[in-house]
C-alpha cells in the first residue's frame, strides 16, 4: 500500500522511503513540509499536523482530478493522530480542531498556490468557539476570513464582492483595519460572506469540516497546474512533474487578543549578513497580515520589550535551527496567548552582500568549511560589488512613498535610471543628447537593440528569462527587469500603467535590475565597496585553493592598477593598437600606413615609438613582479583610416565649395585639401579587403611590415631596460595574434630576437623575456606541437577561434540571428559568452595536449572574453590552463569561480577514488 499521508513526526519513516537522502525527502513532502517534520523532530514546538506527499498530487493530477482510493483514509488517520495529540476533535463544537491547508513544493514558489486557513468552523463550531475562547471578536473574524479564503481558493470566487463589503464596513466605522470592525459588524459580515458564496458560486459554503477539508486539498493540488504556478516555474527553471505537497496543521492563532501575535523573521539581517535576527510582527492578527502588508508592523527588537521570555525563546531556536541546517534560515512563527509555535522554516533569500558576509561569518564561527563558504557565494554575488546599485535606504523610502510599481523578473542585475522612452529611436536621440534613459517596450525585438544599448537599463511588460530583451541586455551588461505582468504599456498614449498609476514619458524611473524591481522616480546609487572586508577574506580563501591563476587584459597602467587592486597576478593581454587610437597618435600612425616611401614610413613609425615605450615601461612599473603579456599589432590597418564613405561623401563636398570658391587662396586650399583626401582614398582602396577579419592582420600584417614589428620590440625592450634600471622585476611575453602556420612564427621570432638582442646589447641590460602565440585559428590549435617549437607560451584567444570555429561574425551576429538562435533553441549558449566546450573546447585540448608533448613546461593560459566567465571558467581548470586573462572587472569574479572549479574537481576525484575503493 502507497503511504501518501506522513504526520509530522513520522518523517524518519519518509527519509527511510526514500533511502535516507534528505533531498529524496523534500522531494517526497515539499520543501515545508520536509522542514515541519525536521522541526518536531529536533524539538522546535511545531503545531501538530501532517503532509499528504507530492506523489499524491501527481497521481491526482493524472488520474483525472480524483483522489487514490486510500487517500482519504489515510487523511482520517494521521488527522485521528492530530486530534490525539492536541486533544481536540475536528468538527466538534465543545473542543474544535481547526487545520490550515498549505501548498509546499520541493522547491520554493512563493505565494504561487494556494493556502486556506482555519478550516473547521461552521455555525456551531462557532457557537462551541464562542463559549470556549470568551472573545467573539476572534470567533467571528476567523469565520469571515475561513469564508472569504475558501470561497476565492476553493470555489473560485473573486476578491472583490468581499472586498467590497469590508470597505463599506470600515467606511462606515471610519476605521483602517478589518480587526477594528465590532463584534456585530462581523457577525452581519459572516451572513453577507455566505450571501455572496451563494450568489457567485452557486451553492452554500460548505458547512461539514470533512467536506472543506477535502475540497482545500483539492484546490491546493489543482493550484500545481494554476497559471500562476506554471509561469514561475518556466521563469525560475523548476520541472513541471514534481508536484506539490499539502500541509494540514493545527491552527494556532496569533489574533486571541494583545498576549498573541504573529511574525516572520530571518536568523540574520538578509540586507547586511550582520548576525542579528531581523523580522516584523504583529500582535493580535493572524499569518497573512505580517505578509499582506496591510497594517504596520513592528520590528521583531519590539518584541523583546514586550514578551521578554518568549522572545528569548524565539532567538534560542532561530540559532538552533541555523546550528540544525548550517544556513541562514527564514522562519514564520505565532505566539497564541503567550505559547511560541513556529510555522515554517527554510534557507533565506538575501542580498549578495549578505551572502558574502554570511558565507564568511559562518566559517568563522565553525558552522561550515572554507570550501563551503566558497561554493555557497555565486559568482554573480561578486559582480554586485563592481556595479552600483541602490542605497537600501533609498529603496526602503522609495517602498514607503509607494514608489515601487511592480515587480518582474530580474533579468540583468545592477540599478539604473532614467527617463522613460517608449521607442529605441526616442532612446537613442536622447542618449546622444545626455540624458540617461530608461527604455520600457511590452517585448523587445532585433530592430530595438540600438535603443537597449543608449538606454540605462530596459523594462519589458511581457517576456521571460530568455527573452530577446533578456539576452540582449545581460550581454551588454545593462541591466533589465522583463515580464513585469502587472505593467501595462500603451505604445500610442506614450504611457506606462501599473493600476492607477499612470507614467508618461519623459518621467523618471528606476529600475532594480538585480531585484527585479521597476520605482517611479529616481533612486540614489552607490557602487558597493569592492573592498568590503568579508568579500577580502573570501577571496583571500578562493586565491588559497585555486590551481588557476587570474591575470587581466589591460592596455594601459590605469587598468593595471585596478587589475592589482581587484587581486590580478599578470597582465594575459595587453593590445598594442589600443594605444594607437590615442589623438595624438592617430595622425602618426596615419602617415607610417599612408608613406609613399620607407624613409617616410621609418620617420612615422620614430614617432610613434617614445609613446609606446612610455605605455609600456608604465605597465611594468605597475606590475612590478608580475608577468606581462604584450601582443604585437593586431587589426587591419584601415581600421585606422577614415572610412571610403567618409572620404568620398568629404570630396564631393570640397569639389561643391570649389565651384564657388571666390578667392584665389581659398581655391588653393581647397586643391590642396582636394589632393590629401584624395591620396588617402586611394590608399584607403588599396587596402579595402572584402573579409577584414580573415584580410592582412595579426602576424602576417607583421611579416608584411616588419618595420612595424621592430619599433613594437624596440619599444618594449627599451622600456623593460629603462625600469629595470630603475630597480623594477619586469618579466615582458611578446605575443604573436593570429598565427595559422609554424612558418609564419619562425618568421616573425627572426626579426623579434635580432630586435630585441640589439636594443638590449645597446642598452646593456638582459631581460628575462619569453616569445609566444596566440591560438586563435584552428588550424594553429591543430598544429600546436609544431607552433610550440618556436613558442615559449600560448594564449588561446577564444574569441577569435570560436569566430573562425562557428563561421560566425560575432559583430553581426550577436544583435541578429544569434538571438533567434538562442531563443529558439538551436544554441543554448552565447558561444562568445560562454565556450563551447564541445568544438572550441576540443580544439583547446587537442592543442595543449599536442604543444605540451613538444614542449612539457610551456606555459598556457587563455584571454578572450571567456576568461571572466565562471561556466568556461570551470572548463579551462579542467584543461590545466595555468591561468585565465579577463577584464580587470572580472578578476575578482574569476578568482571564485577558478576557486569553486577546484573544489569541484577535489570532490571528483574523492568520489572516483571512492569508487575504485569500492569496486
Ligand atoms: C581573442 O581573439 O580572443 C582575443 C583576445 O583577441 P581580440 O579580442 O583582440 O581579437
Ligand atoms: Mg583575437
Amino acid at each position: 500500500m502507497t503511504k501518501w499521508v506522513y504526520n509530522f513526526d513520522e518523517v524518519e519513516q519518509a527519509e527511510a522511503g526514500v533511502g535516507g537522502s534528505w533531498d529524496g525527502v523534500r522531494g517526497l513532502l515539499g520543501g515545508k513540509g520536509a522542514n515541519l517534520g525536521e522541526m518536531y523532530r529536533i524539538g522546535v514546538p511545531v503545531p501538530p499536523g501532517f503532509t499528504i506527499t507530492t506523489e499524491a498530487c501527481n497521481a491526482y493530477l493524472e488520474n483525472d482530478e480524483s483522489f487514490p482510493d486510500d487517500l482519504l483514509d489515510q487523511v482520517a488517520t494521521a488527522l485521528g493522530r492530530v486530534e490525539g495529540k492536541t486533544e481536540k476533535k475536528f468538527g466538534s463544537p465543545e473542543n474544535p480542531l481547526l487545520v490550515s491547508c498549505r501548498s509546499g513544493a520541493k522547491f520554493s514558489m512563493p505565494g504561487m498556490m494556494d493556502t486556506v486557513l482555519n478550516i473547521g468552523m461552521n455555525d456551531e463550531v462557532v457557537e462551541g468557539m464562542l463559549e470556549i475562547f470568551d472573545d467573539p471578536h476572534f470567533v467571528y473574524d476567523s469565520y469571515r476570513r475561513l469564508i472569504q479564503m475558501f470561497a476565492s481558493v476553493v470555489m473560485g470566487v473573486r476578491e472583490e464582492p468581499f472586498e467590497d463589503v469590508l470597505a463599506e464596513y470600515r467606511e462606515r466605522r471610519g476605521v483602517e483595519s478589518d480587526s477594528d470592525l465590532p463584534v456585530e459588524d462581523l457577525q452581519e459580515i459572516v451572513v453577507r460572506f455566505k450571501d455572496i458564496v451563494r450568489t457567485y458560486a452557486g451553492r452554500e459554503f460548505p458547512a461539514e469540516p470533512n467536506d472543506q477539508l477535502r475540497m482545500a486539498i483539492e484546490a491546493v493540488f489543482r493550484s500545481w497546474n494554476g497559471k500562476r504556478a506554471n509561469d514561475y516555474r518556466n521563469a525560475a527553471g523548476i520541472a513541471h512533474d514534481l508536484g506539490t505537497g499539502v500541509n494540514v496543521q493545527t491552527m494556532v492563532f496569533g489574533n486571541m487578543g494583545d498576549g498573541s501575535a504573529t511574525g516572520v523573521a530571518m536568523s540574520r539581517n538578509a540586507t547586511t549578513g550582520e548576525p542579528k535576527l531581523e523580522g516584523d510582527f504583529l500582535t493580535n492578527a493572524q499569518g497573512e497580515d505580517v505578509v499582506a502588508g496591510i497594517r504596520h508592523t513592528d520590528a521583531i527588537d519590539l518584541l523583546g520589550k514586550e514578551m521578554p521570555t518568549v522572545f528569548g525563546e524565539f532567538r534560542d531556536i532561530a540559532g538552533r535551527l541555523e546550528d540544525h541546517y548550517r544556513e541562514m534560515q527564514d522562519m514564520e512563527f505565532t505566539i497564541e496567548r503567550g505559547k511560541l509555535w513556529l510555522l515554517q522554516t527554510r534557507d533565506g533569500k538575501r542580498t549578495a552582500q549578505a551572502a558574502v558576509r554570511i558565507a564568511v561569518d559562518m566559517t568563522e564561527e565553525g558552522l561550515i568549511s572554507r570550501d563551503e563558504a566558497l561554493m555557497r557565494v555565486q559568482p554573480d554575488h561578486v559582480d554586485f560589488f563592481m556595479h552600483p546599485q541602490f542605497a537600501a535606504d533609498s529603496k526602503r523610502d522609495a517602498v514607503a512613498r509607494n514608489d515601487l510599481l511592480a515587480t518582474g523578473l530580474n533579468v540583468s542585475p545592477g540599478a539604473a535610471v532614467g527617463m522613460v522612452a517608449f521607442d529605441p529611436d526616442l532612446a537613442q536621440r536622447w542618449a546622444e543628447e545626455g540624458k540617461p534613459v530608461i527604455l520600457a517596450r511590452p517585448e523587445t525585438k532585433p530592430d530595438d537593440v540600438h535603443g537597449m544599448l543608449a538606454a540605462e537599463g530596459v523594462v519589458t511588460s511581457r517576456g521571460g528569462r530568455t527573452s530577446h530583451a533578456a539576452l540582449v541586455a545581460r550581454q551588454f551588461g545593462k541591466p533589465a527587469v522583463v515580464g513585469v505582468a502587472a505593467m501595462d504599456i500603451d505604445l500610442s498614449e506614450r504611457t506606462l500603467t501599473v493600476e492607477d498609476r499612470i507614467v508618461h514619458e519623459g518621467e523618471w524611473l528606476s529600475l532594480d535590475g538585480t531585484d527585479g524591481q521597476v520605482f517611479s522616480g529616481k533612486l540614489d546609487t552607490r557602487v558597493p565597496d569592492i573592498d568590503d572586508p568579508w568579500l577580502t577574506k573570501l577571496l583571500s580563501w578562493a586565491d588559497d585553493v585555486r590551481d588557476l591563476d587570474v591575470w587581466a587584459n589591460a592596455d594601459y597602467p590605469v587598468d593595471a592598477e585596478r587589475a592589482r587592486r581587484y587581486g590580478a597576478r599578470g597582465i594575459g593581454l595587453c593590445r598594442t593598437e589600443h594605444m594607437f587610437f590615442e589623438p595624438e597618435r592617430l595622425p602618426l600612425v596615419q602617415r607610417m600606413i599612408t608613406a609613399e616611401t620607407r624613409a617616410e614610413r621609418i620617420e612615422a613609425l620614430d614617432g610613434l615609438l617614445p609613446h609606446q615605450r612610455e605605455d609600456f615601461a608604465g605597465l611594468f612599473r605597475v606590475m612590478h613582479g608580475y608577468p606581462v603579456i604584450i601582443r604585437l599589432i593586431d587589426p587591419p590597418l584601415h581600421e585606422f583610416l577614415p572610412s571610403w564613405d567618409q572620404l568620398t561623401s568629404d570630396l564631393a563636398d570640397l569639389k561643391i565649395r570649389l565651384r564657388s570658391a571666390s578667392t584665389l587662396q581659398e581655391m588653393n586650399s581647397l586643391l590642396e585639401e582636394i589632393d590629401q583626401k584624395t591620396r588617402m582614398l586611394g590608399r584607403v582602396e588599396a587596402l579595402r579587403e572584402q573579409n577584414p577579419m580573415l584580410g592582412l592582420r595579426g602576424v602576417r600584417l607583421g611579416i608584411m611590415r616588419p618595420s612595424l614589428t621592430r619599433m613594437q620590440v624596440r619599444a618594449i625592450f627599451e622600456a623593460a631596460c629603462q625600469v629595470t634600471r630603475e630597480g623594477i622585476d619586469v618579466h615582458p611575453e611578446v605575443m604573436i595574434p593570429l598565427t595559422a602556420h609554424v612558418n609564419e612564427l619562425a618568421r616573425q621570432r627572426e626579426v623579434l630576437e635580432e630586435e630585441a638582442r640589439a636594443v638590449m646589447k645597446e642598452q646593456g641590460v638582459e631581460i628575462d623575456y619569453k616569445f609566444g602565440t596566440m591560438i586563435e585559428v584552428p588550424r594553429a590549435a591543430l598544429t600546436a606541437d609544431e607552433i610550440a617549437e618556436y613558442a615559449e607560451f600560448i594564449s588561446f584567444g577564444t574569441n577569435d577561434l570560436t569566430q573562425m570555429t562557428y563561421a560566425i561574425s560575432r559583430d553581426d551576429a550577436e544583435g541578429g540571428f544569434l538571438i533567434d538562435y538562442l531563443s529558439g533553441g538551436i544554441l543554448e549558449d552565447n558561444p562568445f559568452a560562454t565556450i563551447d566546450r564541445d568544438g572550441v573546447g576540443q580544439l583547446m585540448e587537442i592543442a595543449l595536449e599536442k604543444a605540451k608533448r613538444v614542449r612539457p613546461g610551456l606555459e598556457a593560459g587563455i584571454c578572450g572574453e571567456h576568461g571572466g566567465e565562471p561556466r568556461s571558467i570551470a572548463l579551462f581548470a579542467e584543461l590545466g590552463l595555468d591561468y585565465v586573462s579577463c577584464s580587470p572587472f572580472r578578476v575578482p569574479i574569476a578568482r571564485l569561480a577558478a576557486a569553486q572549479a577546484a573544489i569541484v574537481s577535489k570532490a571528483t576525484k574523492e568520489v572516483e577514488a571512492e569508487v575504485v575503493l569500492v569496486d
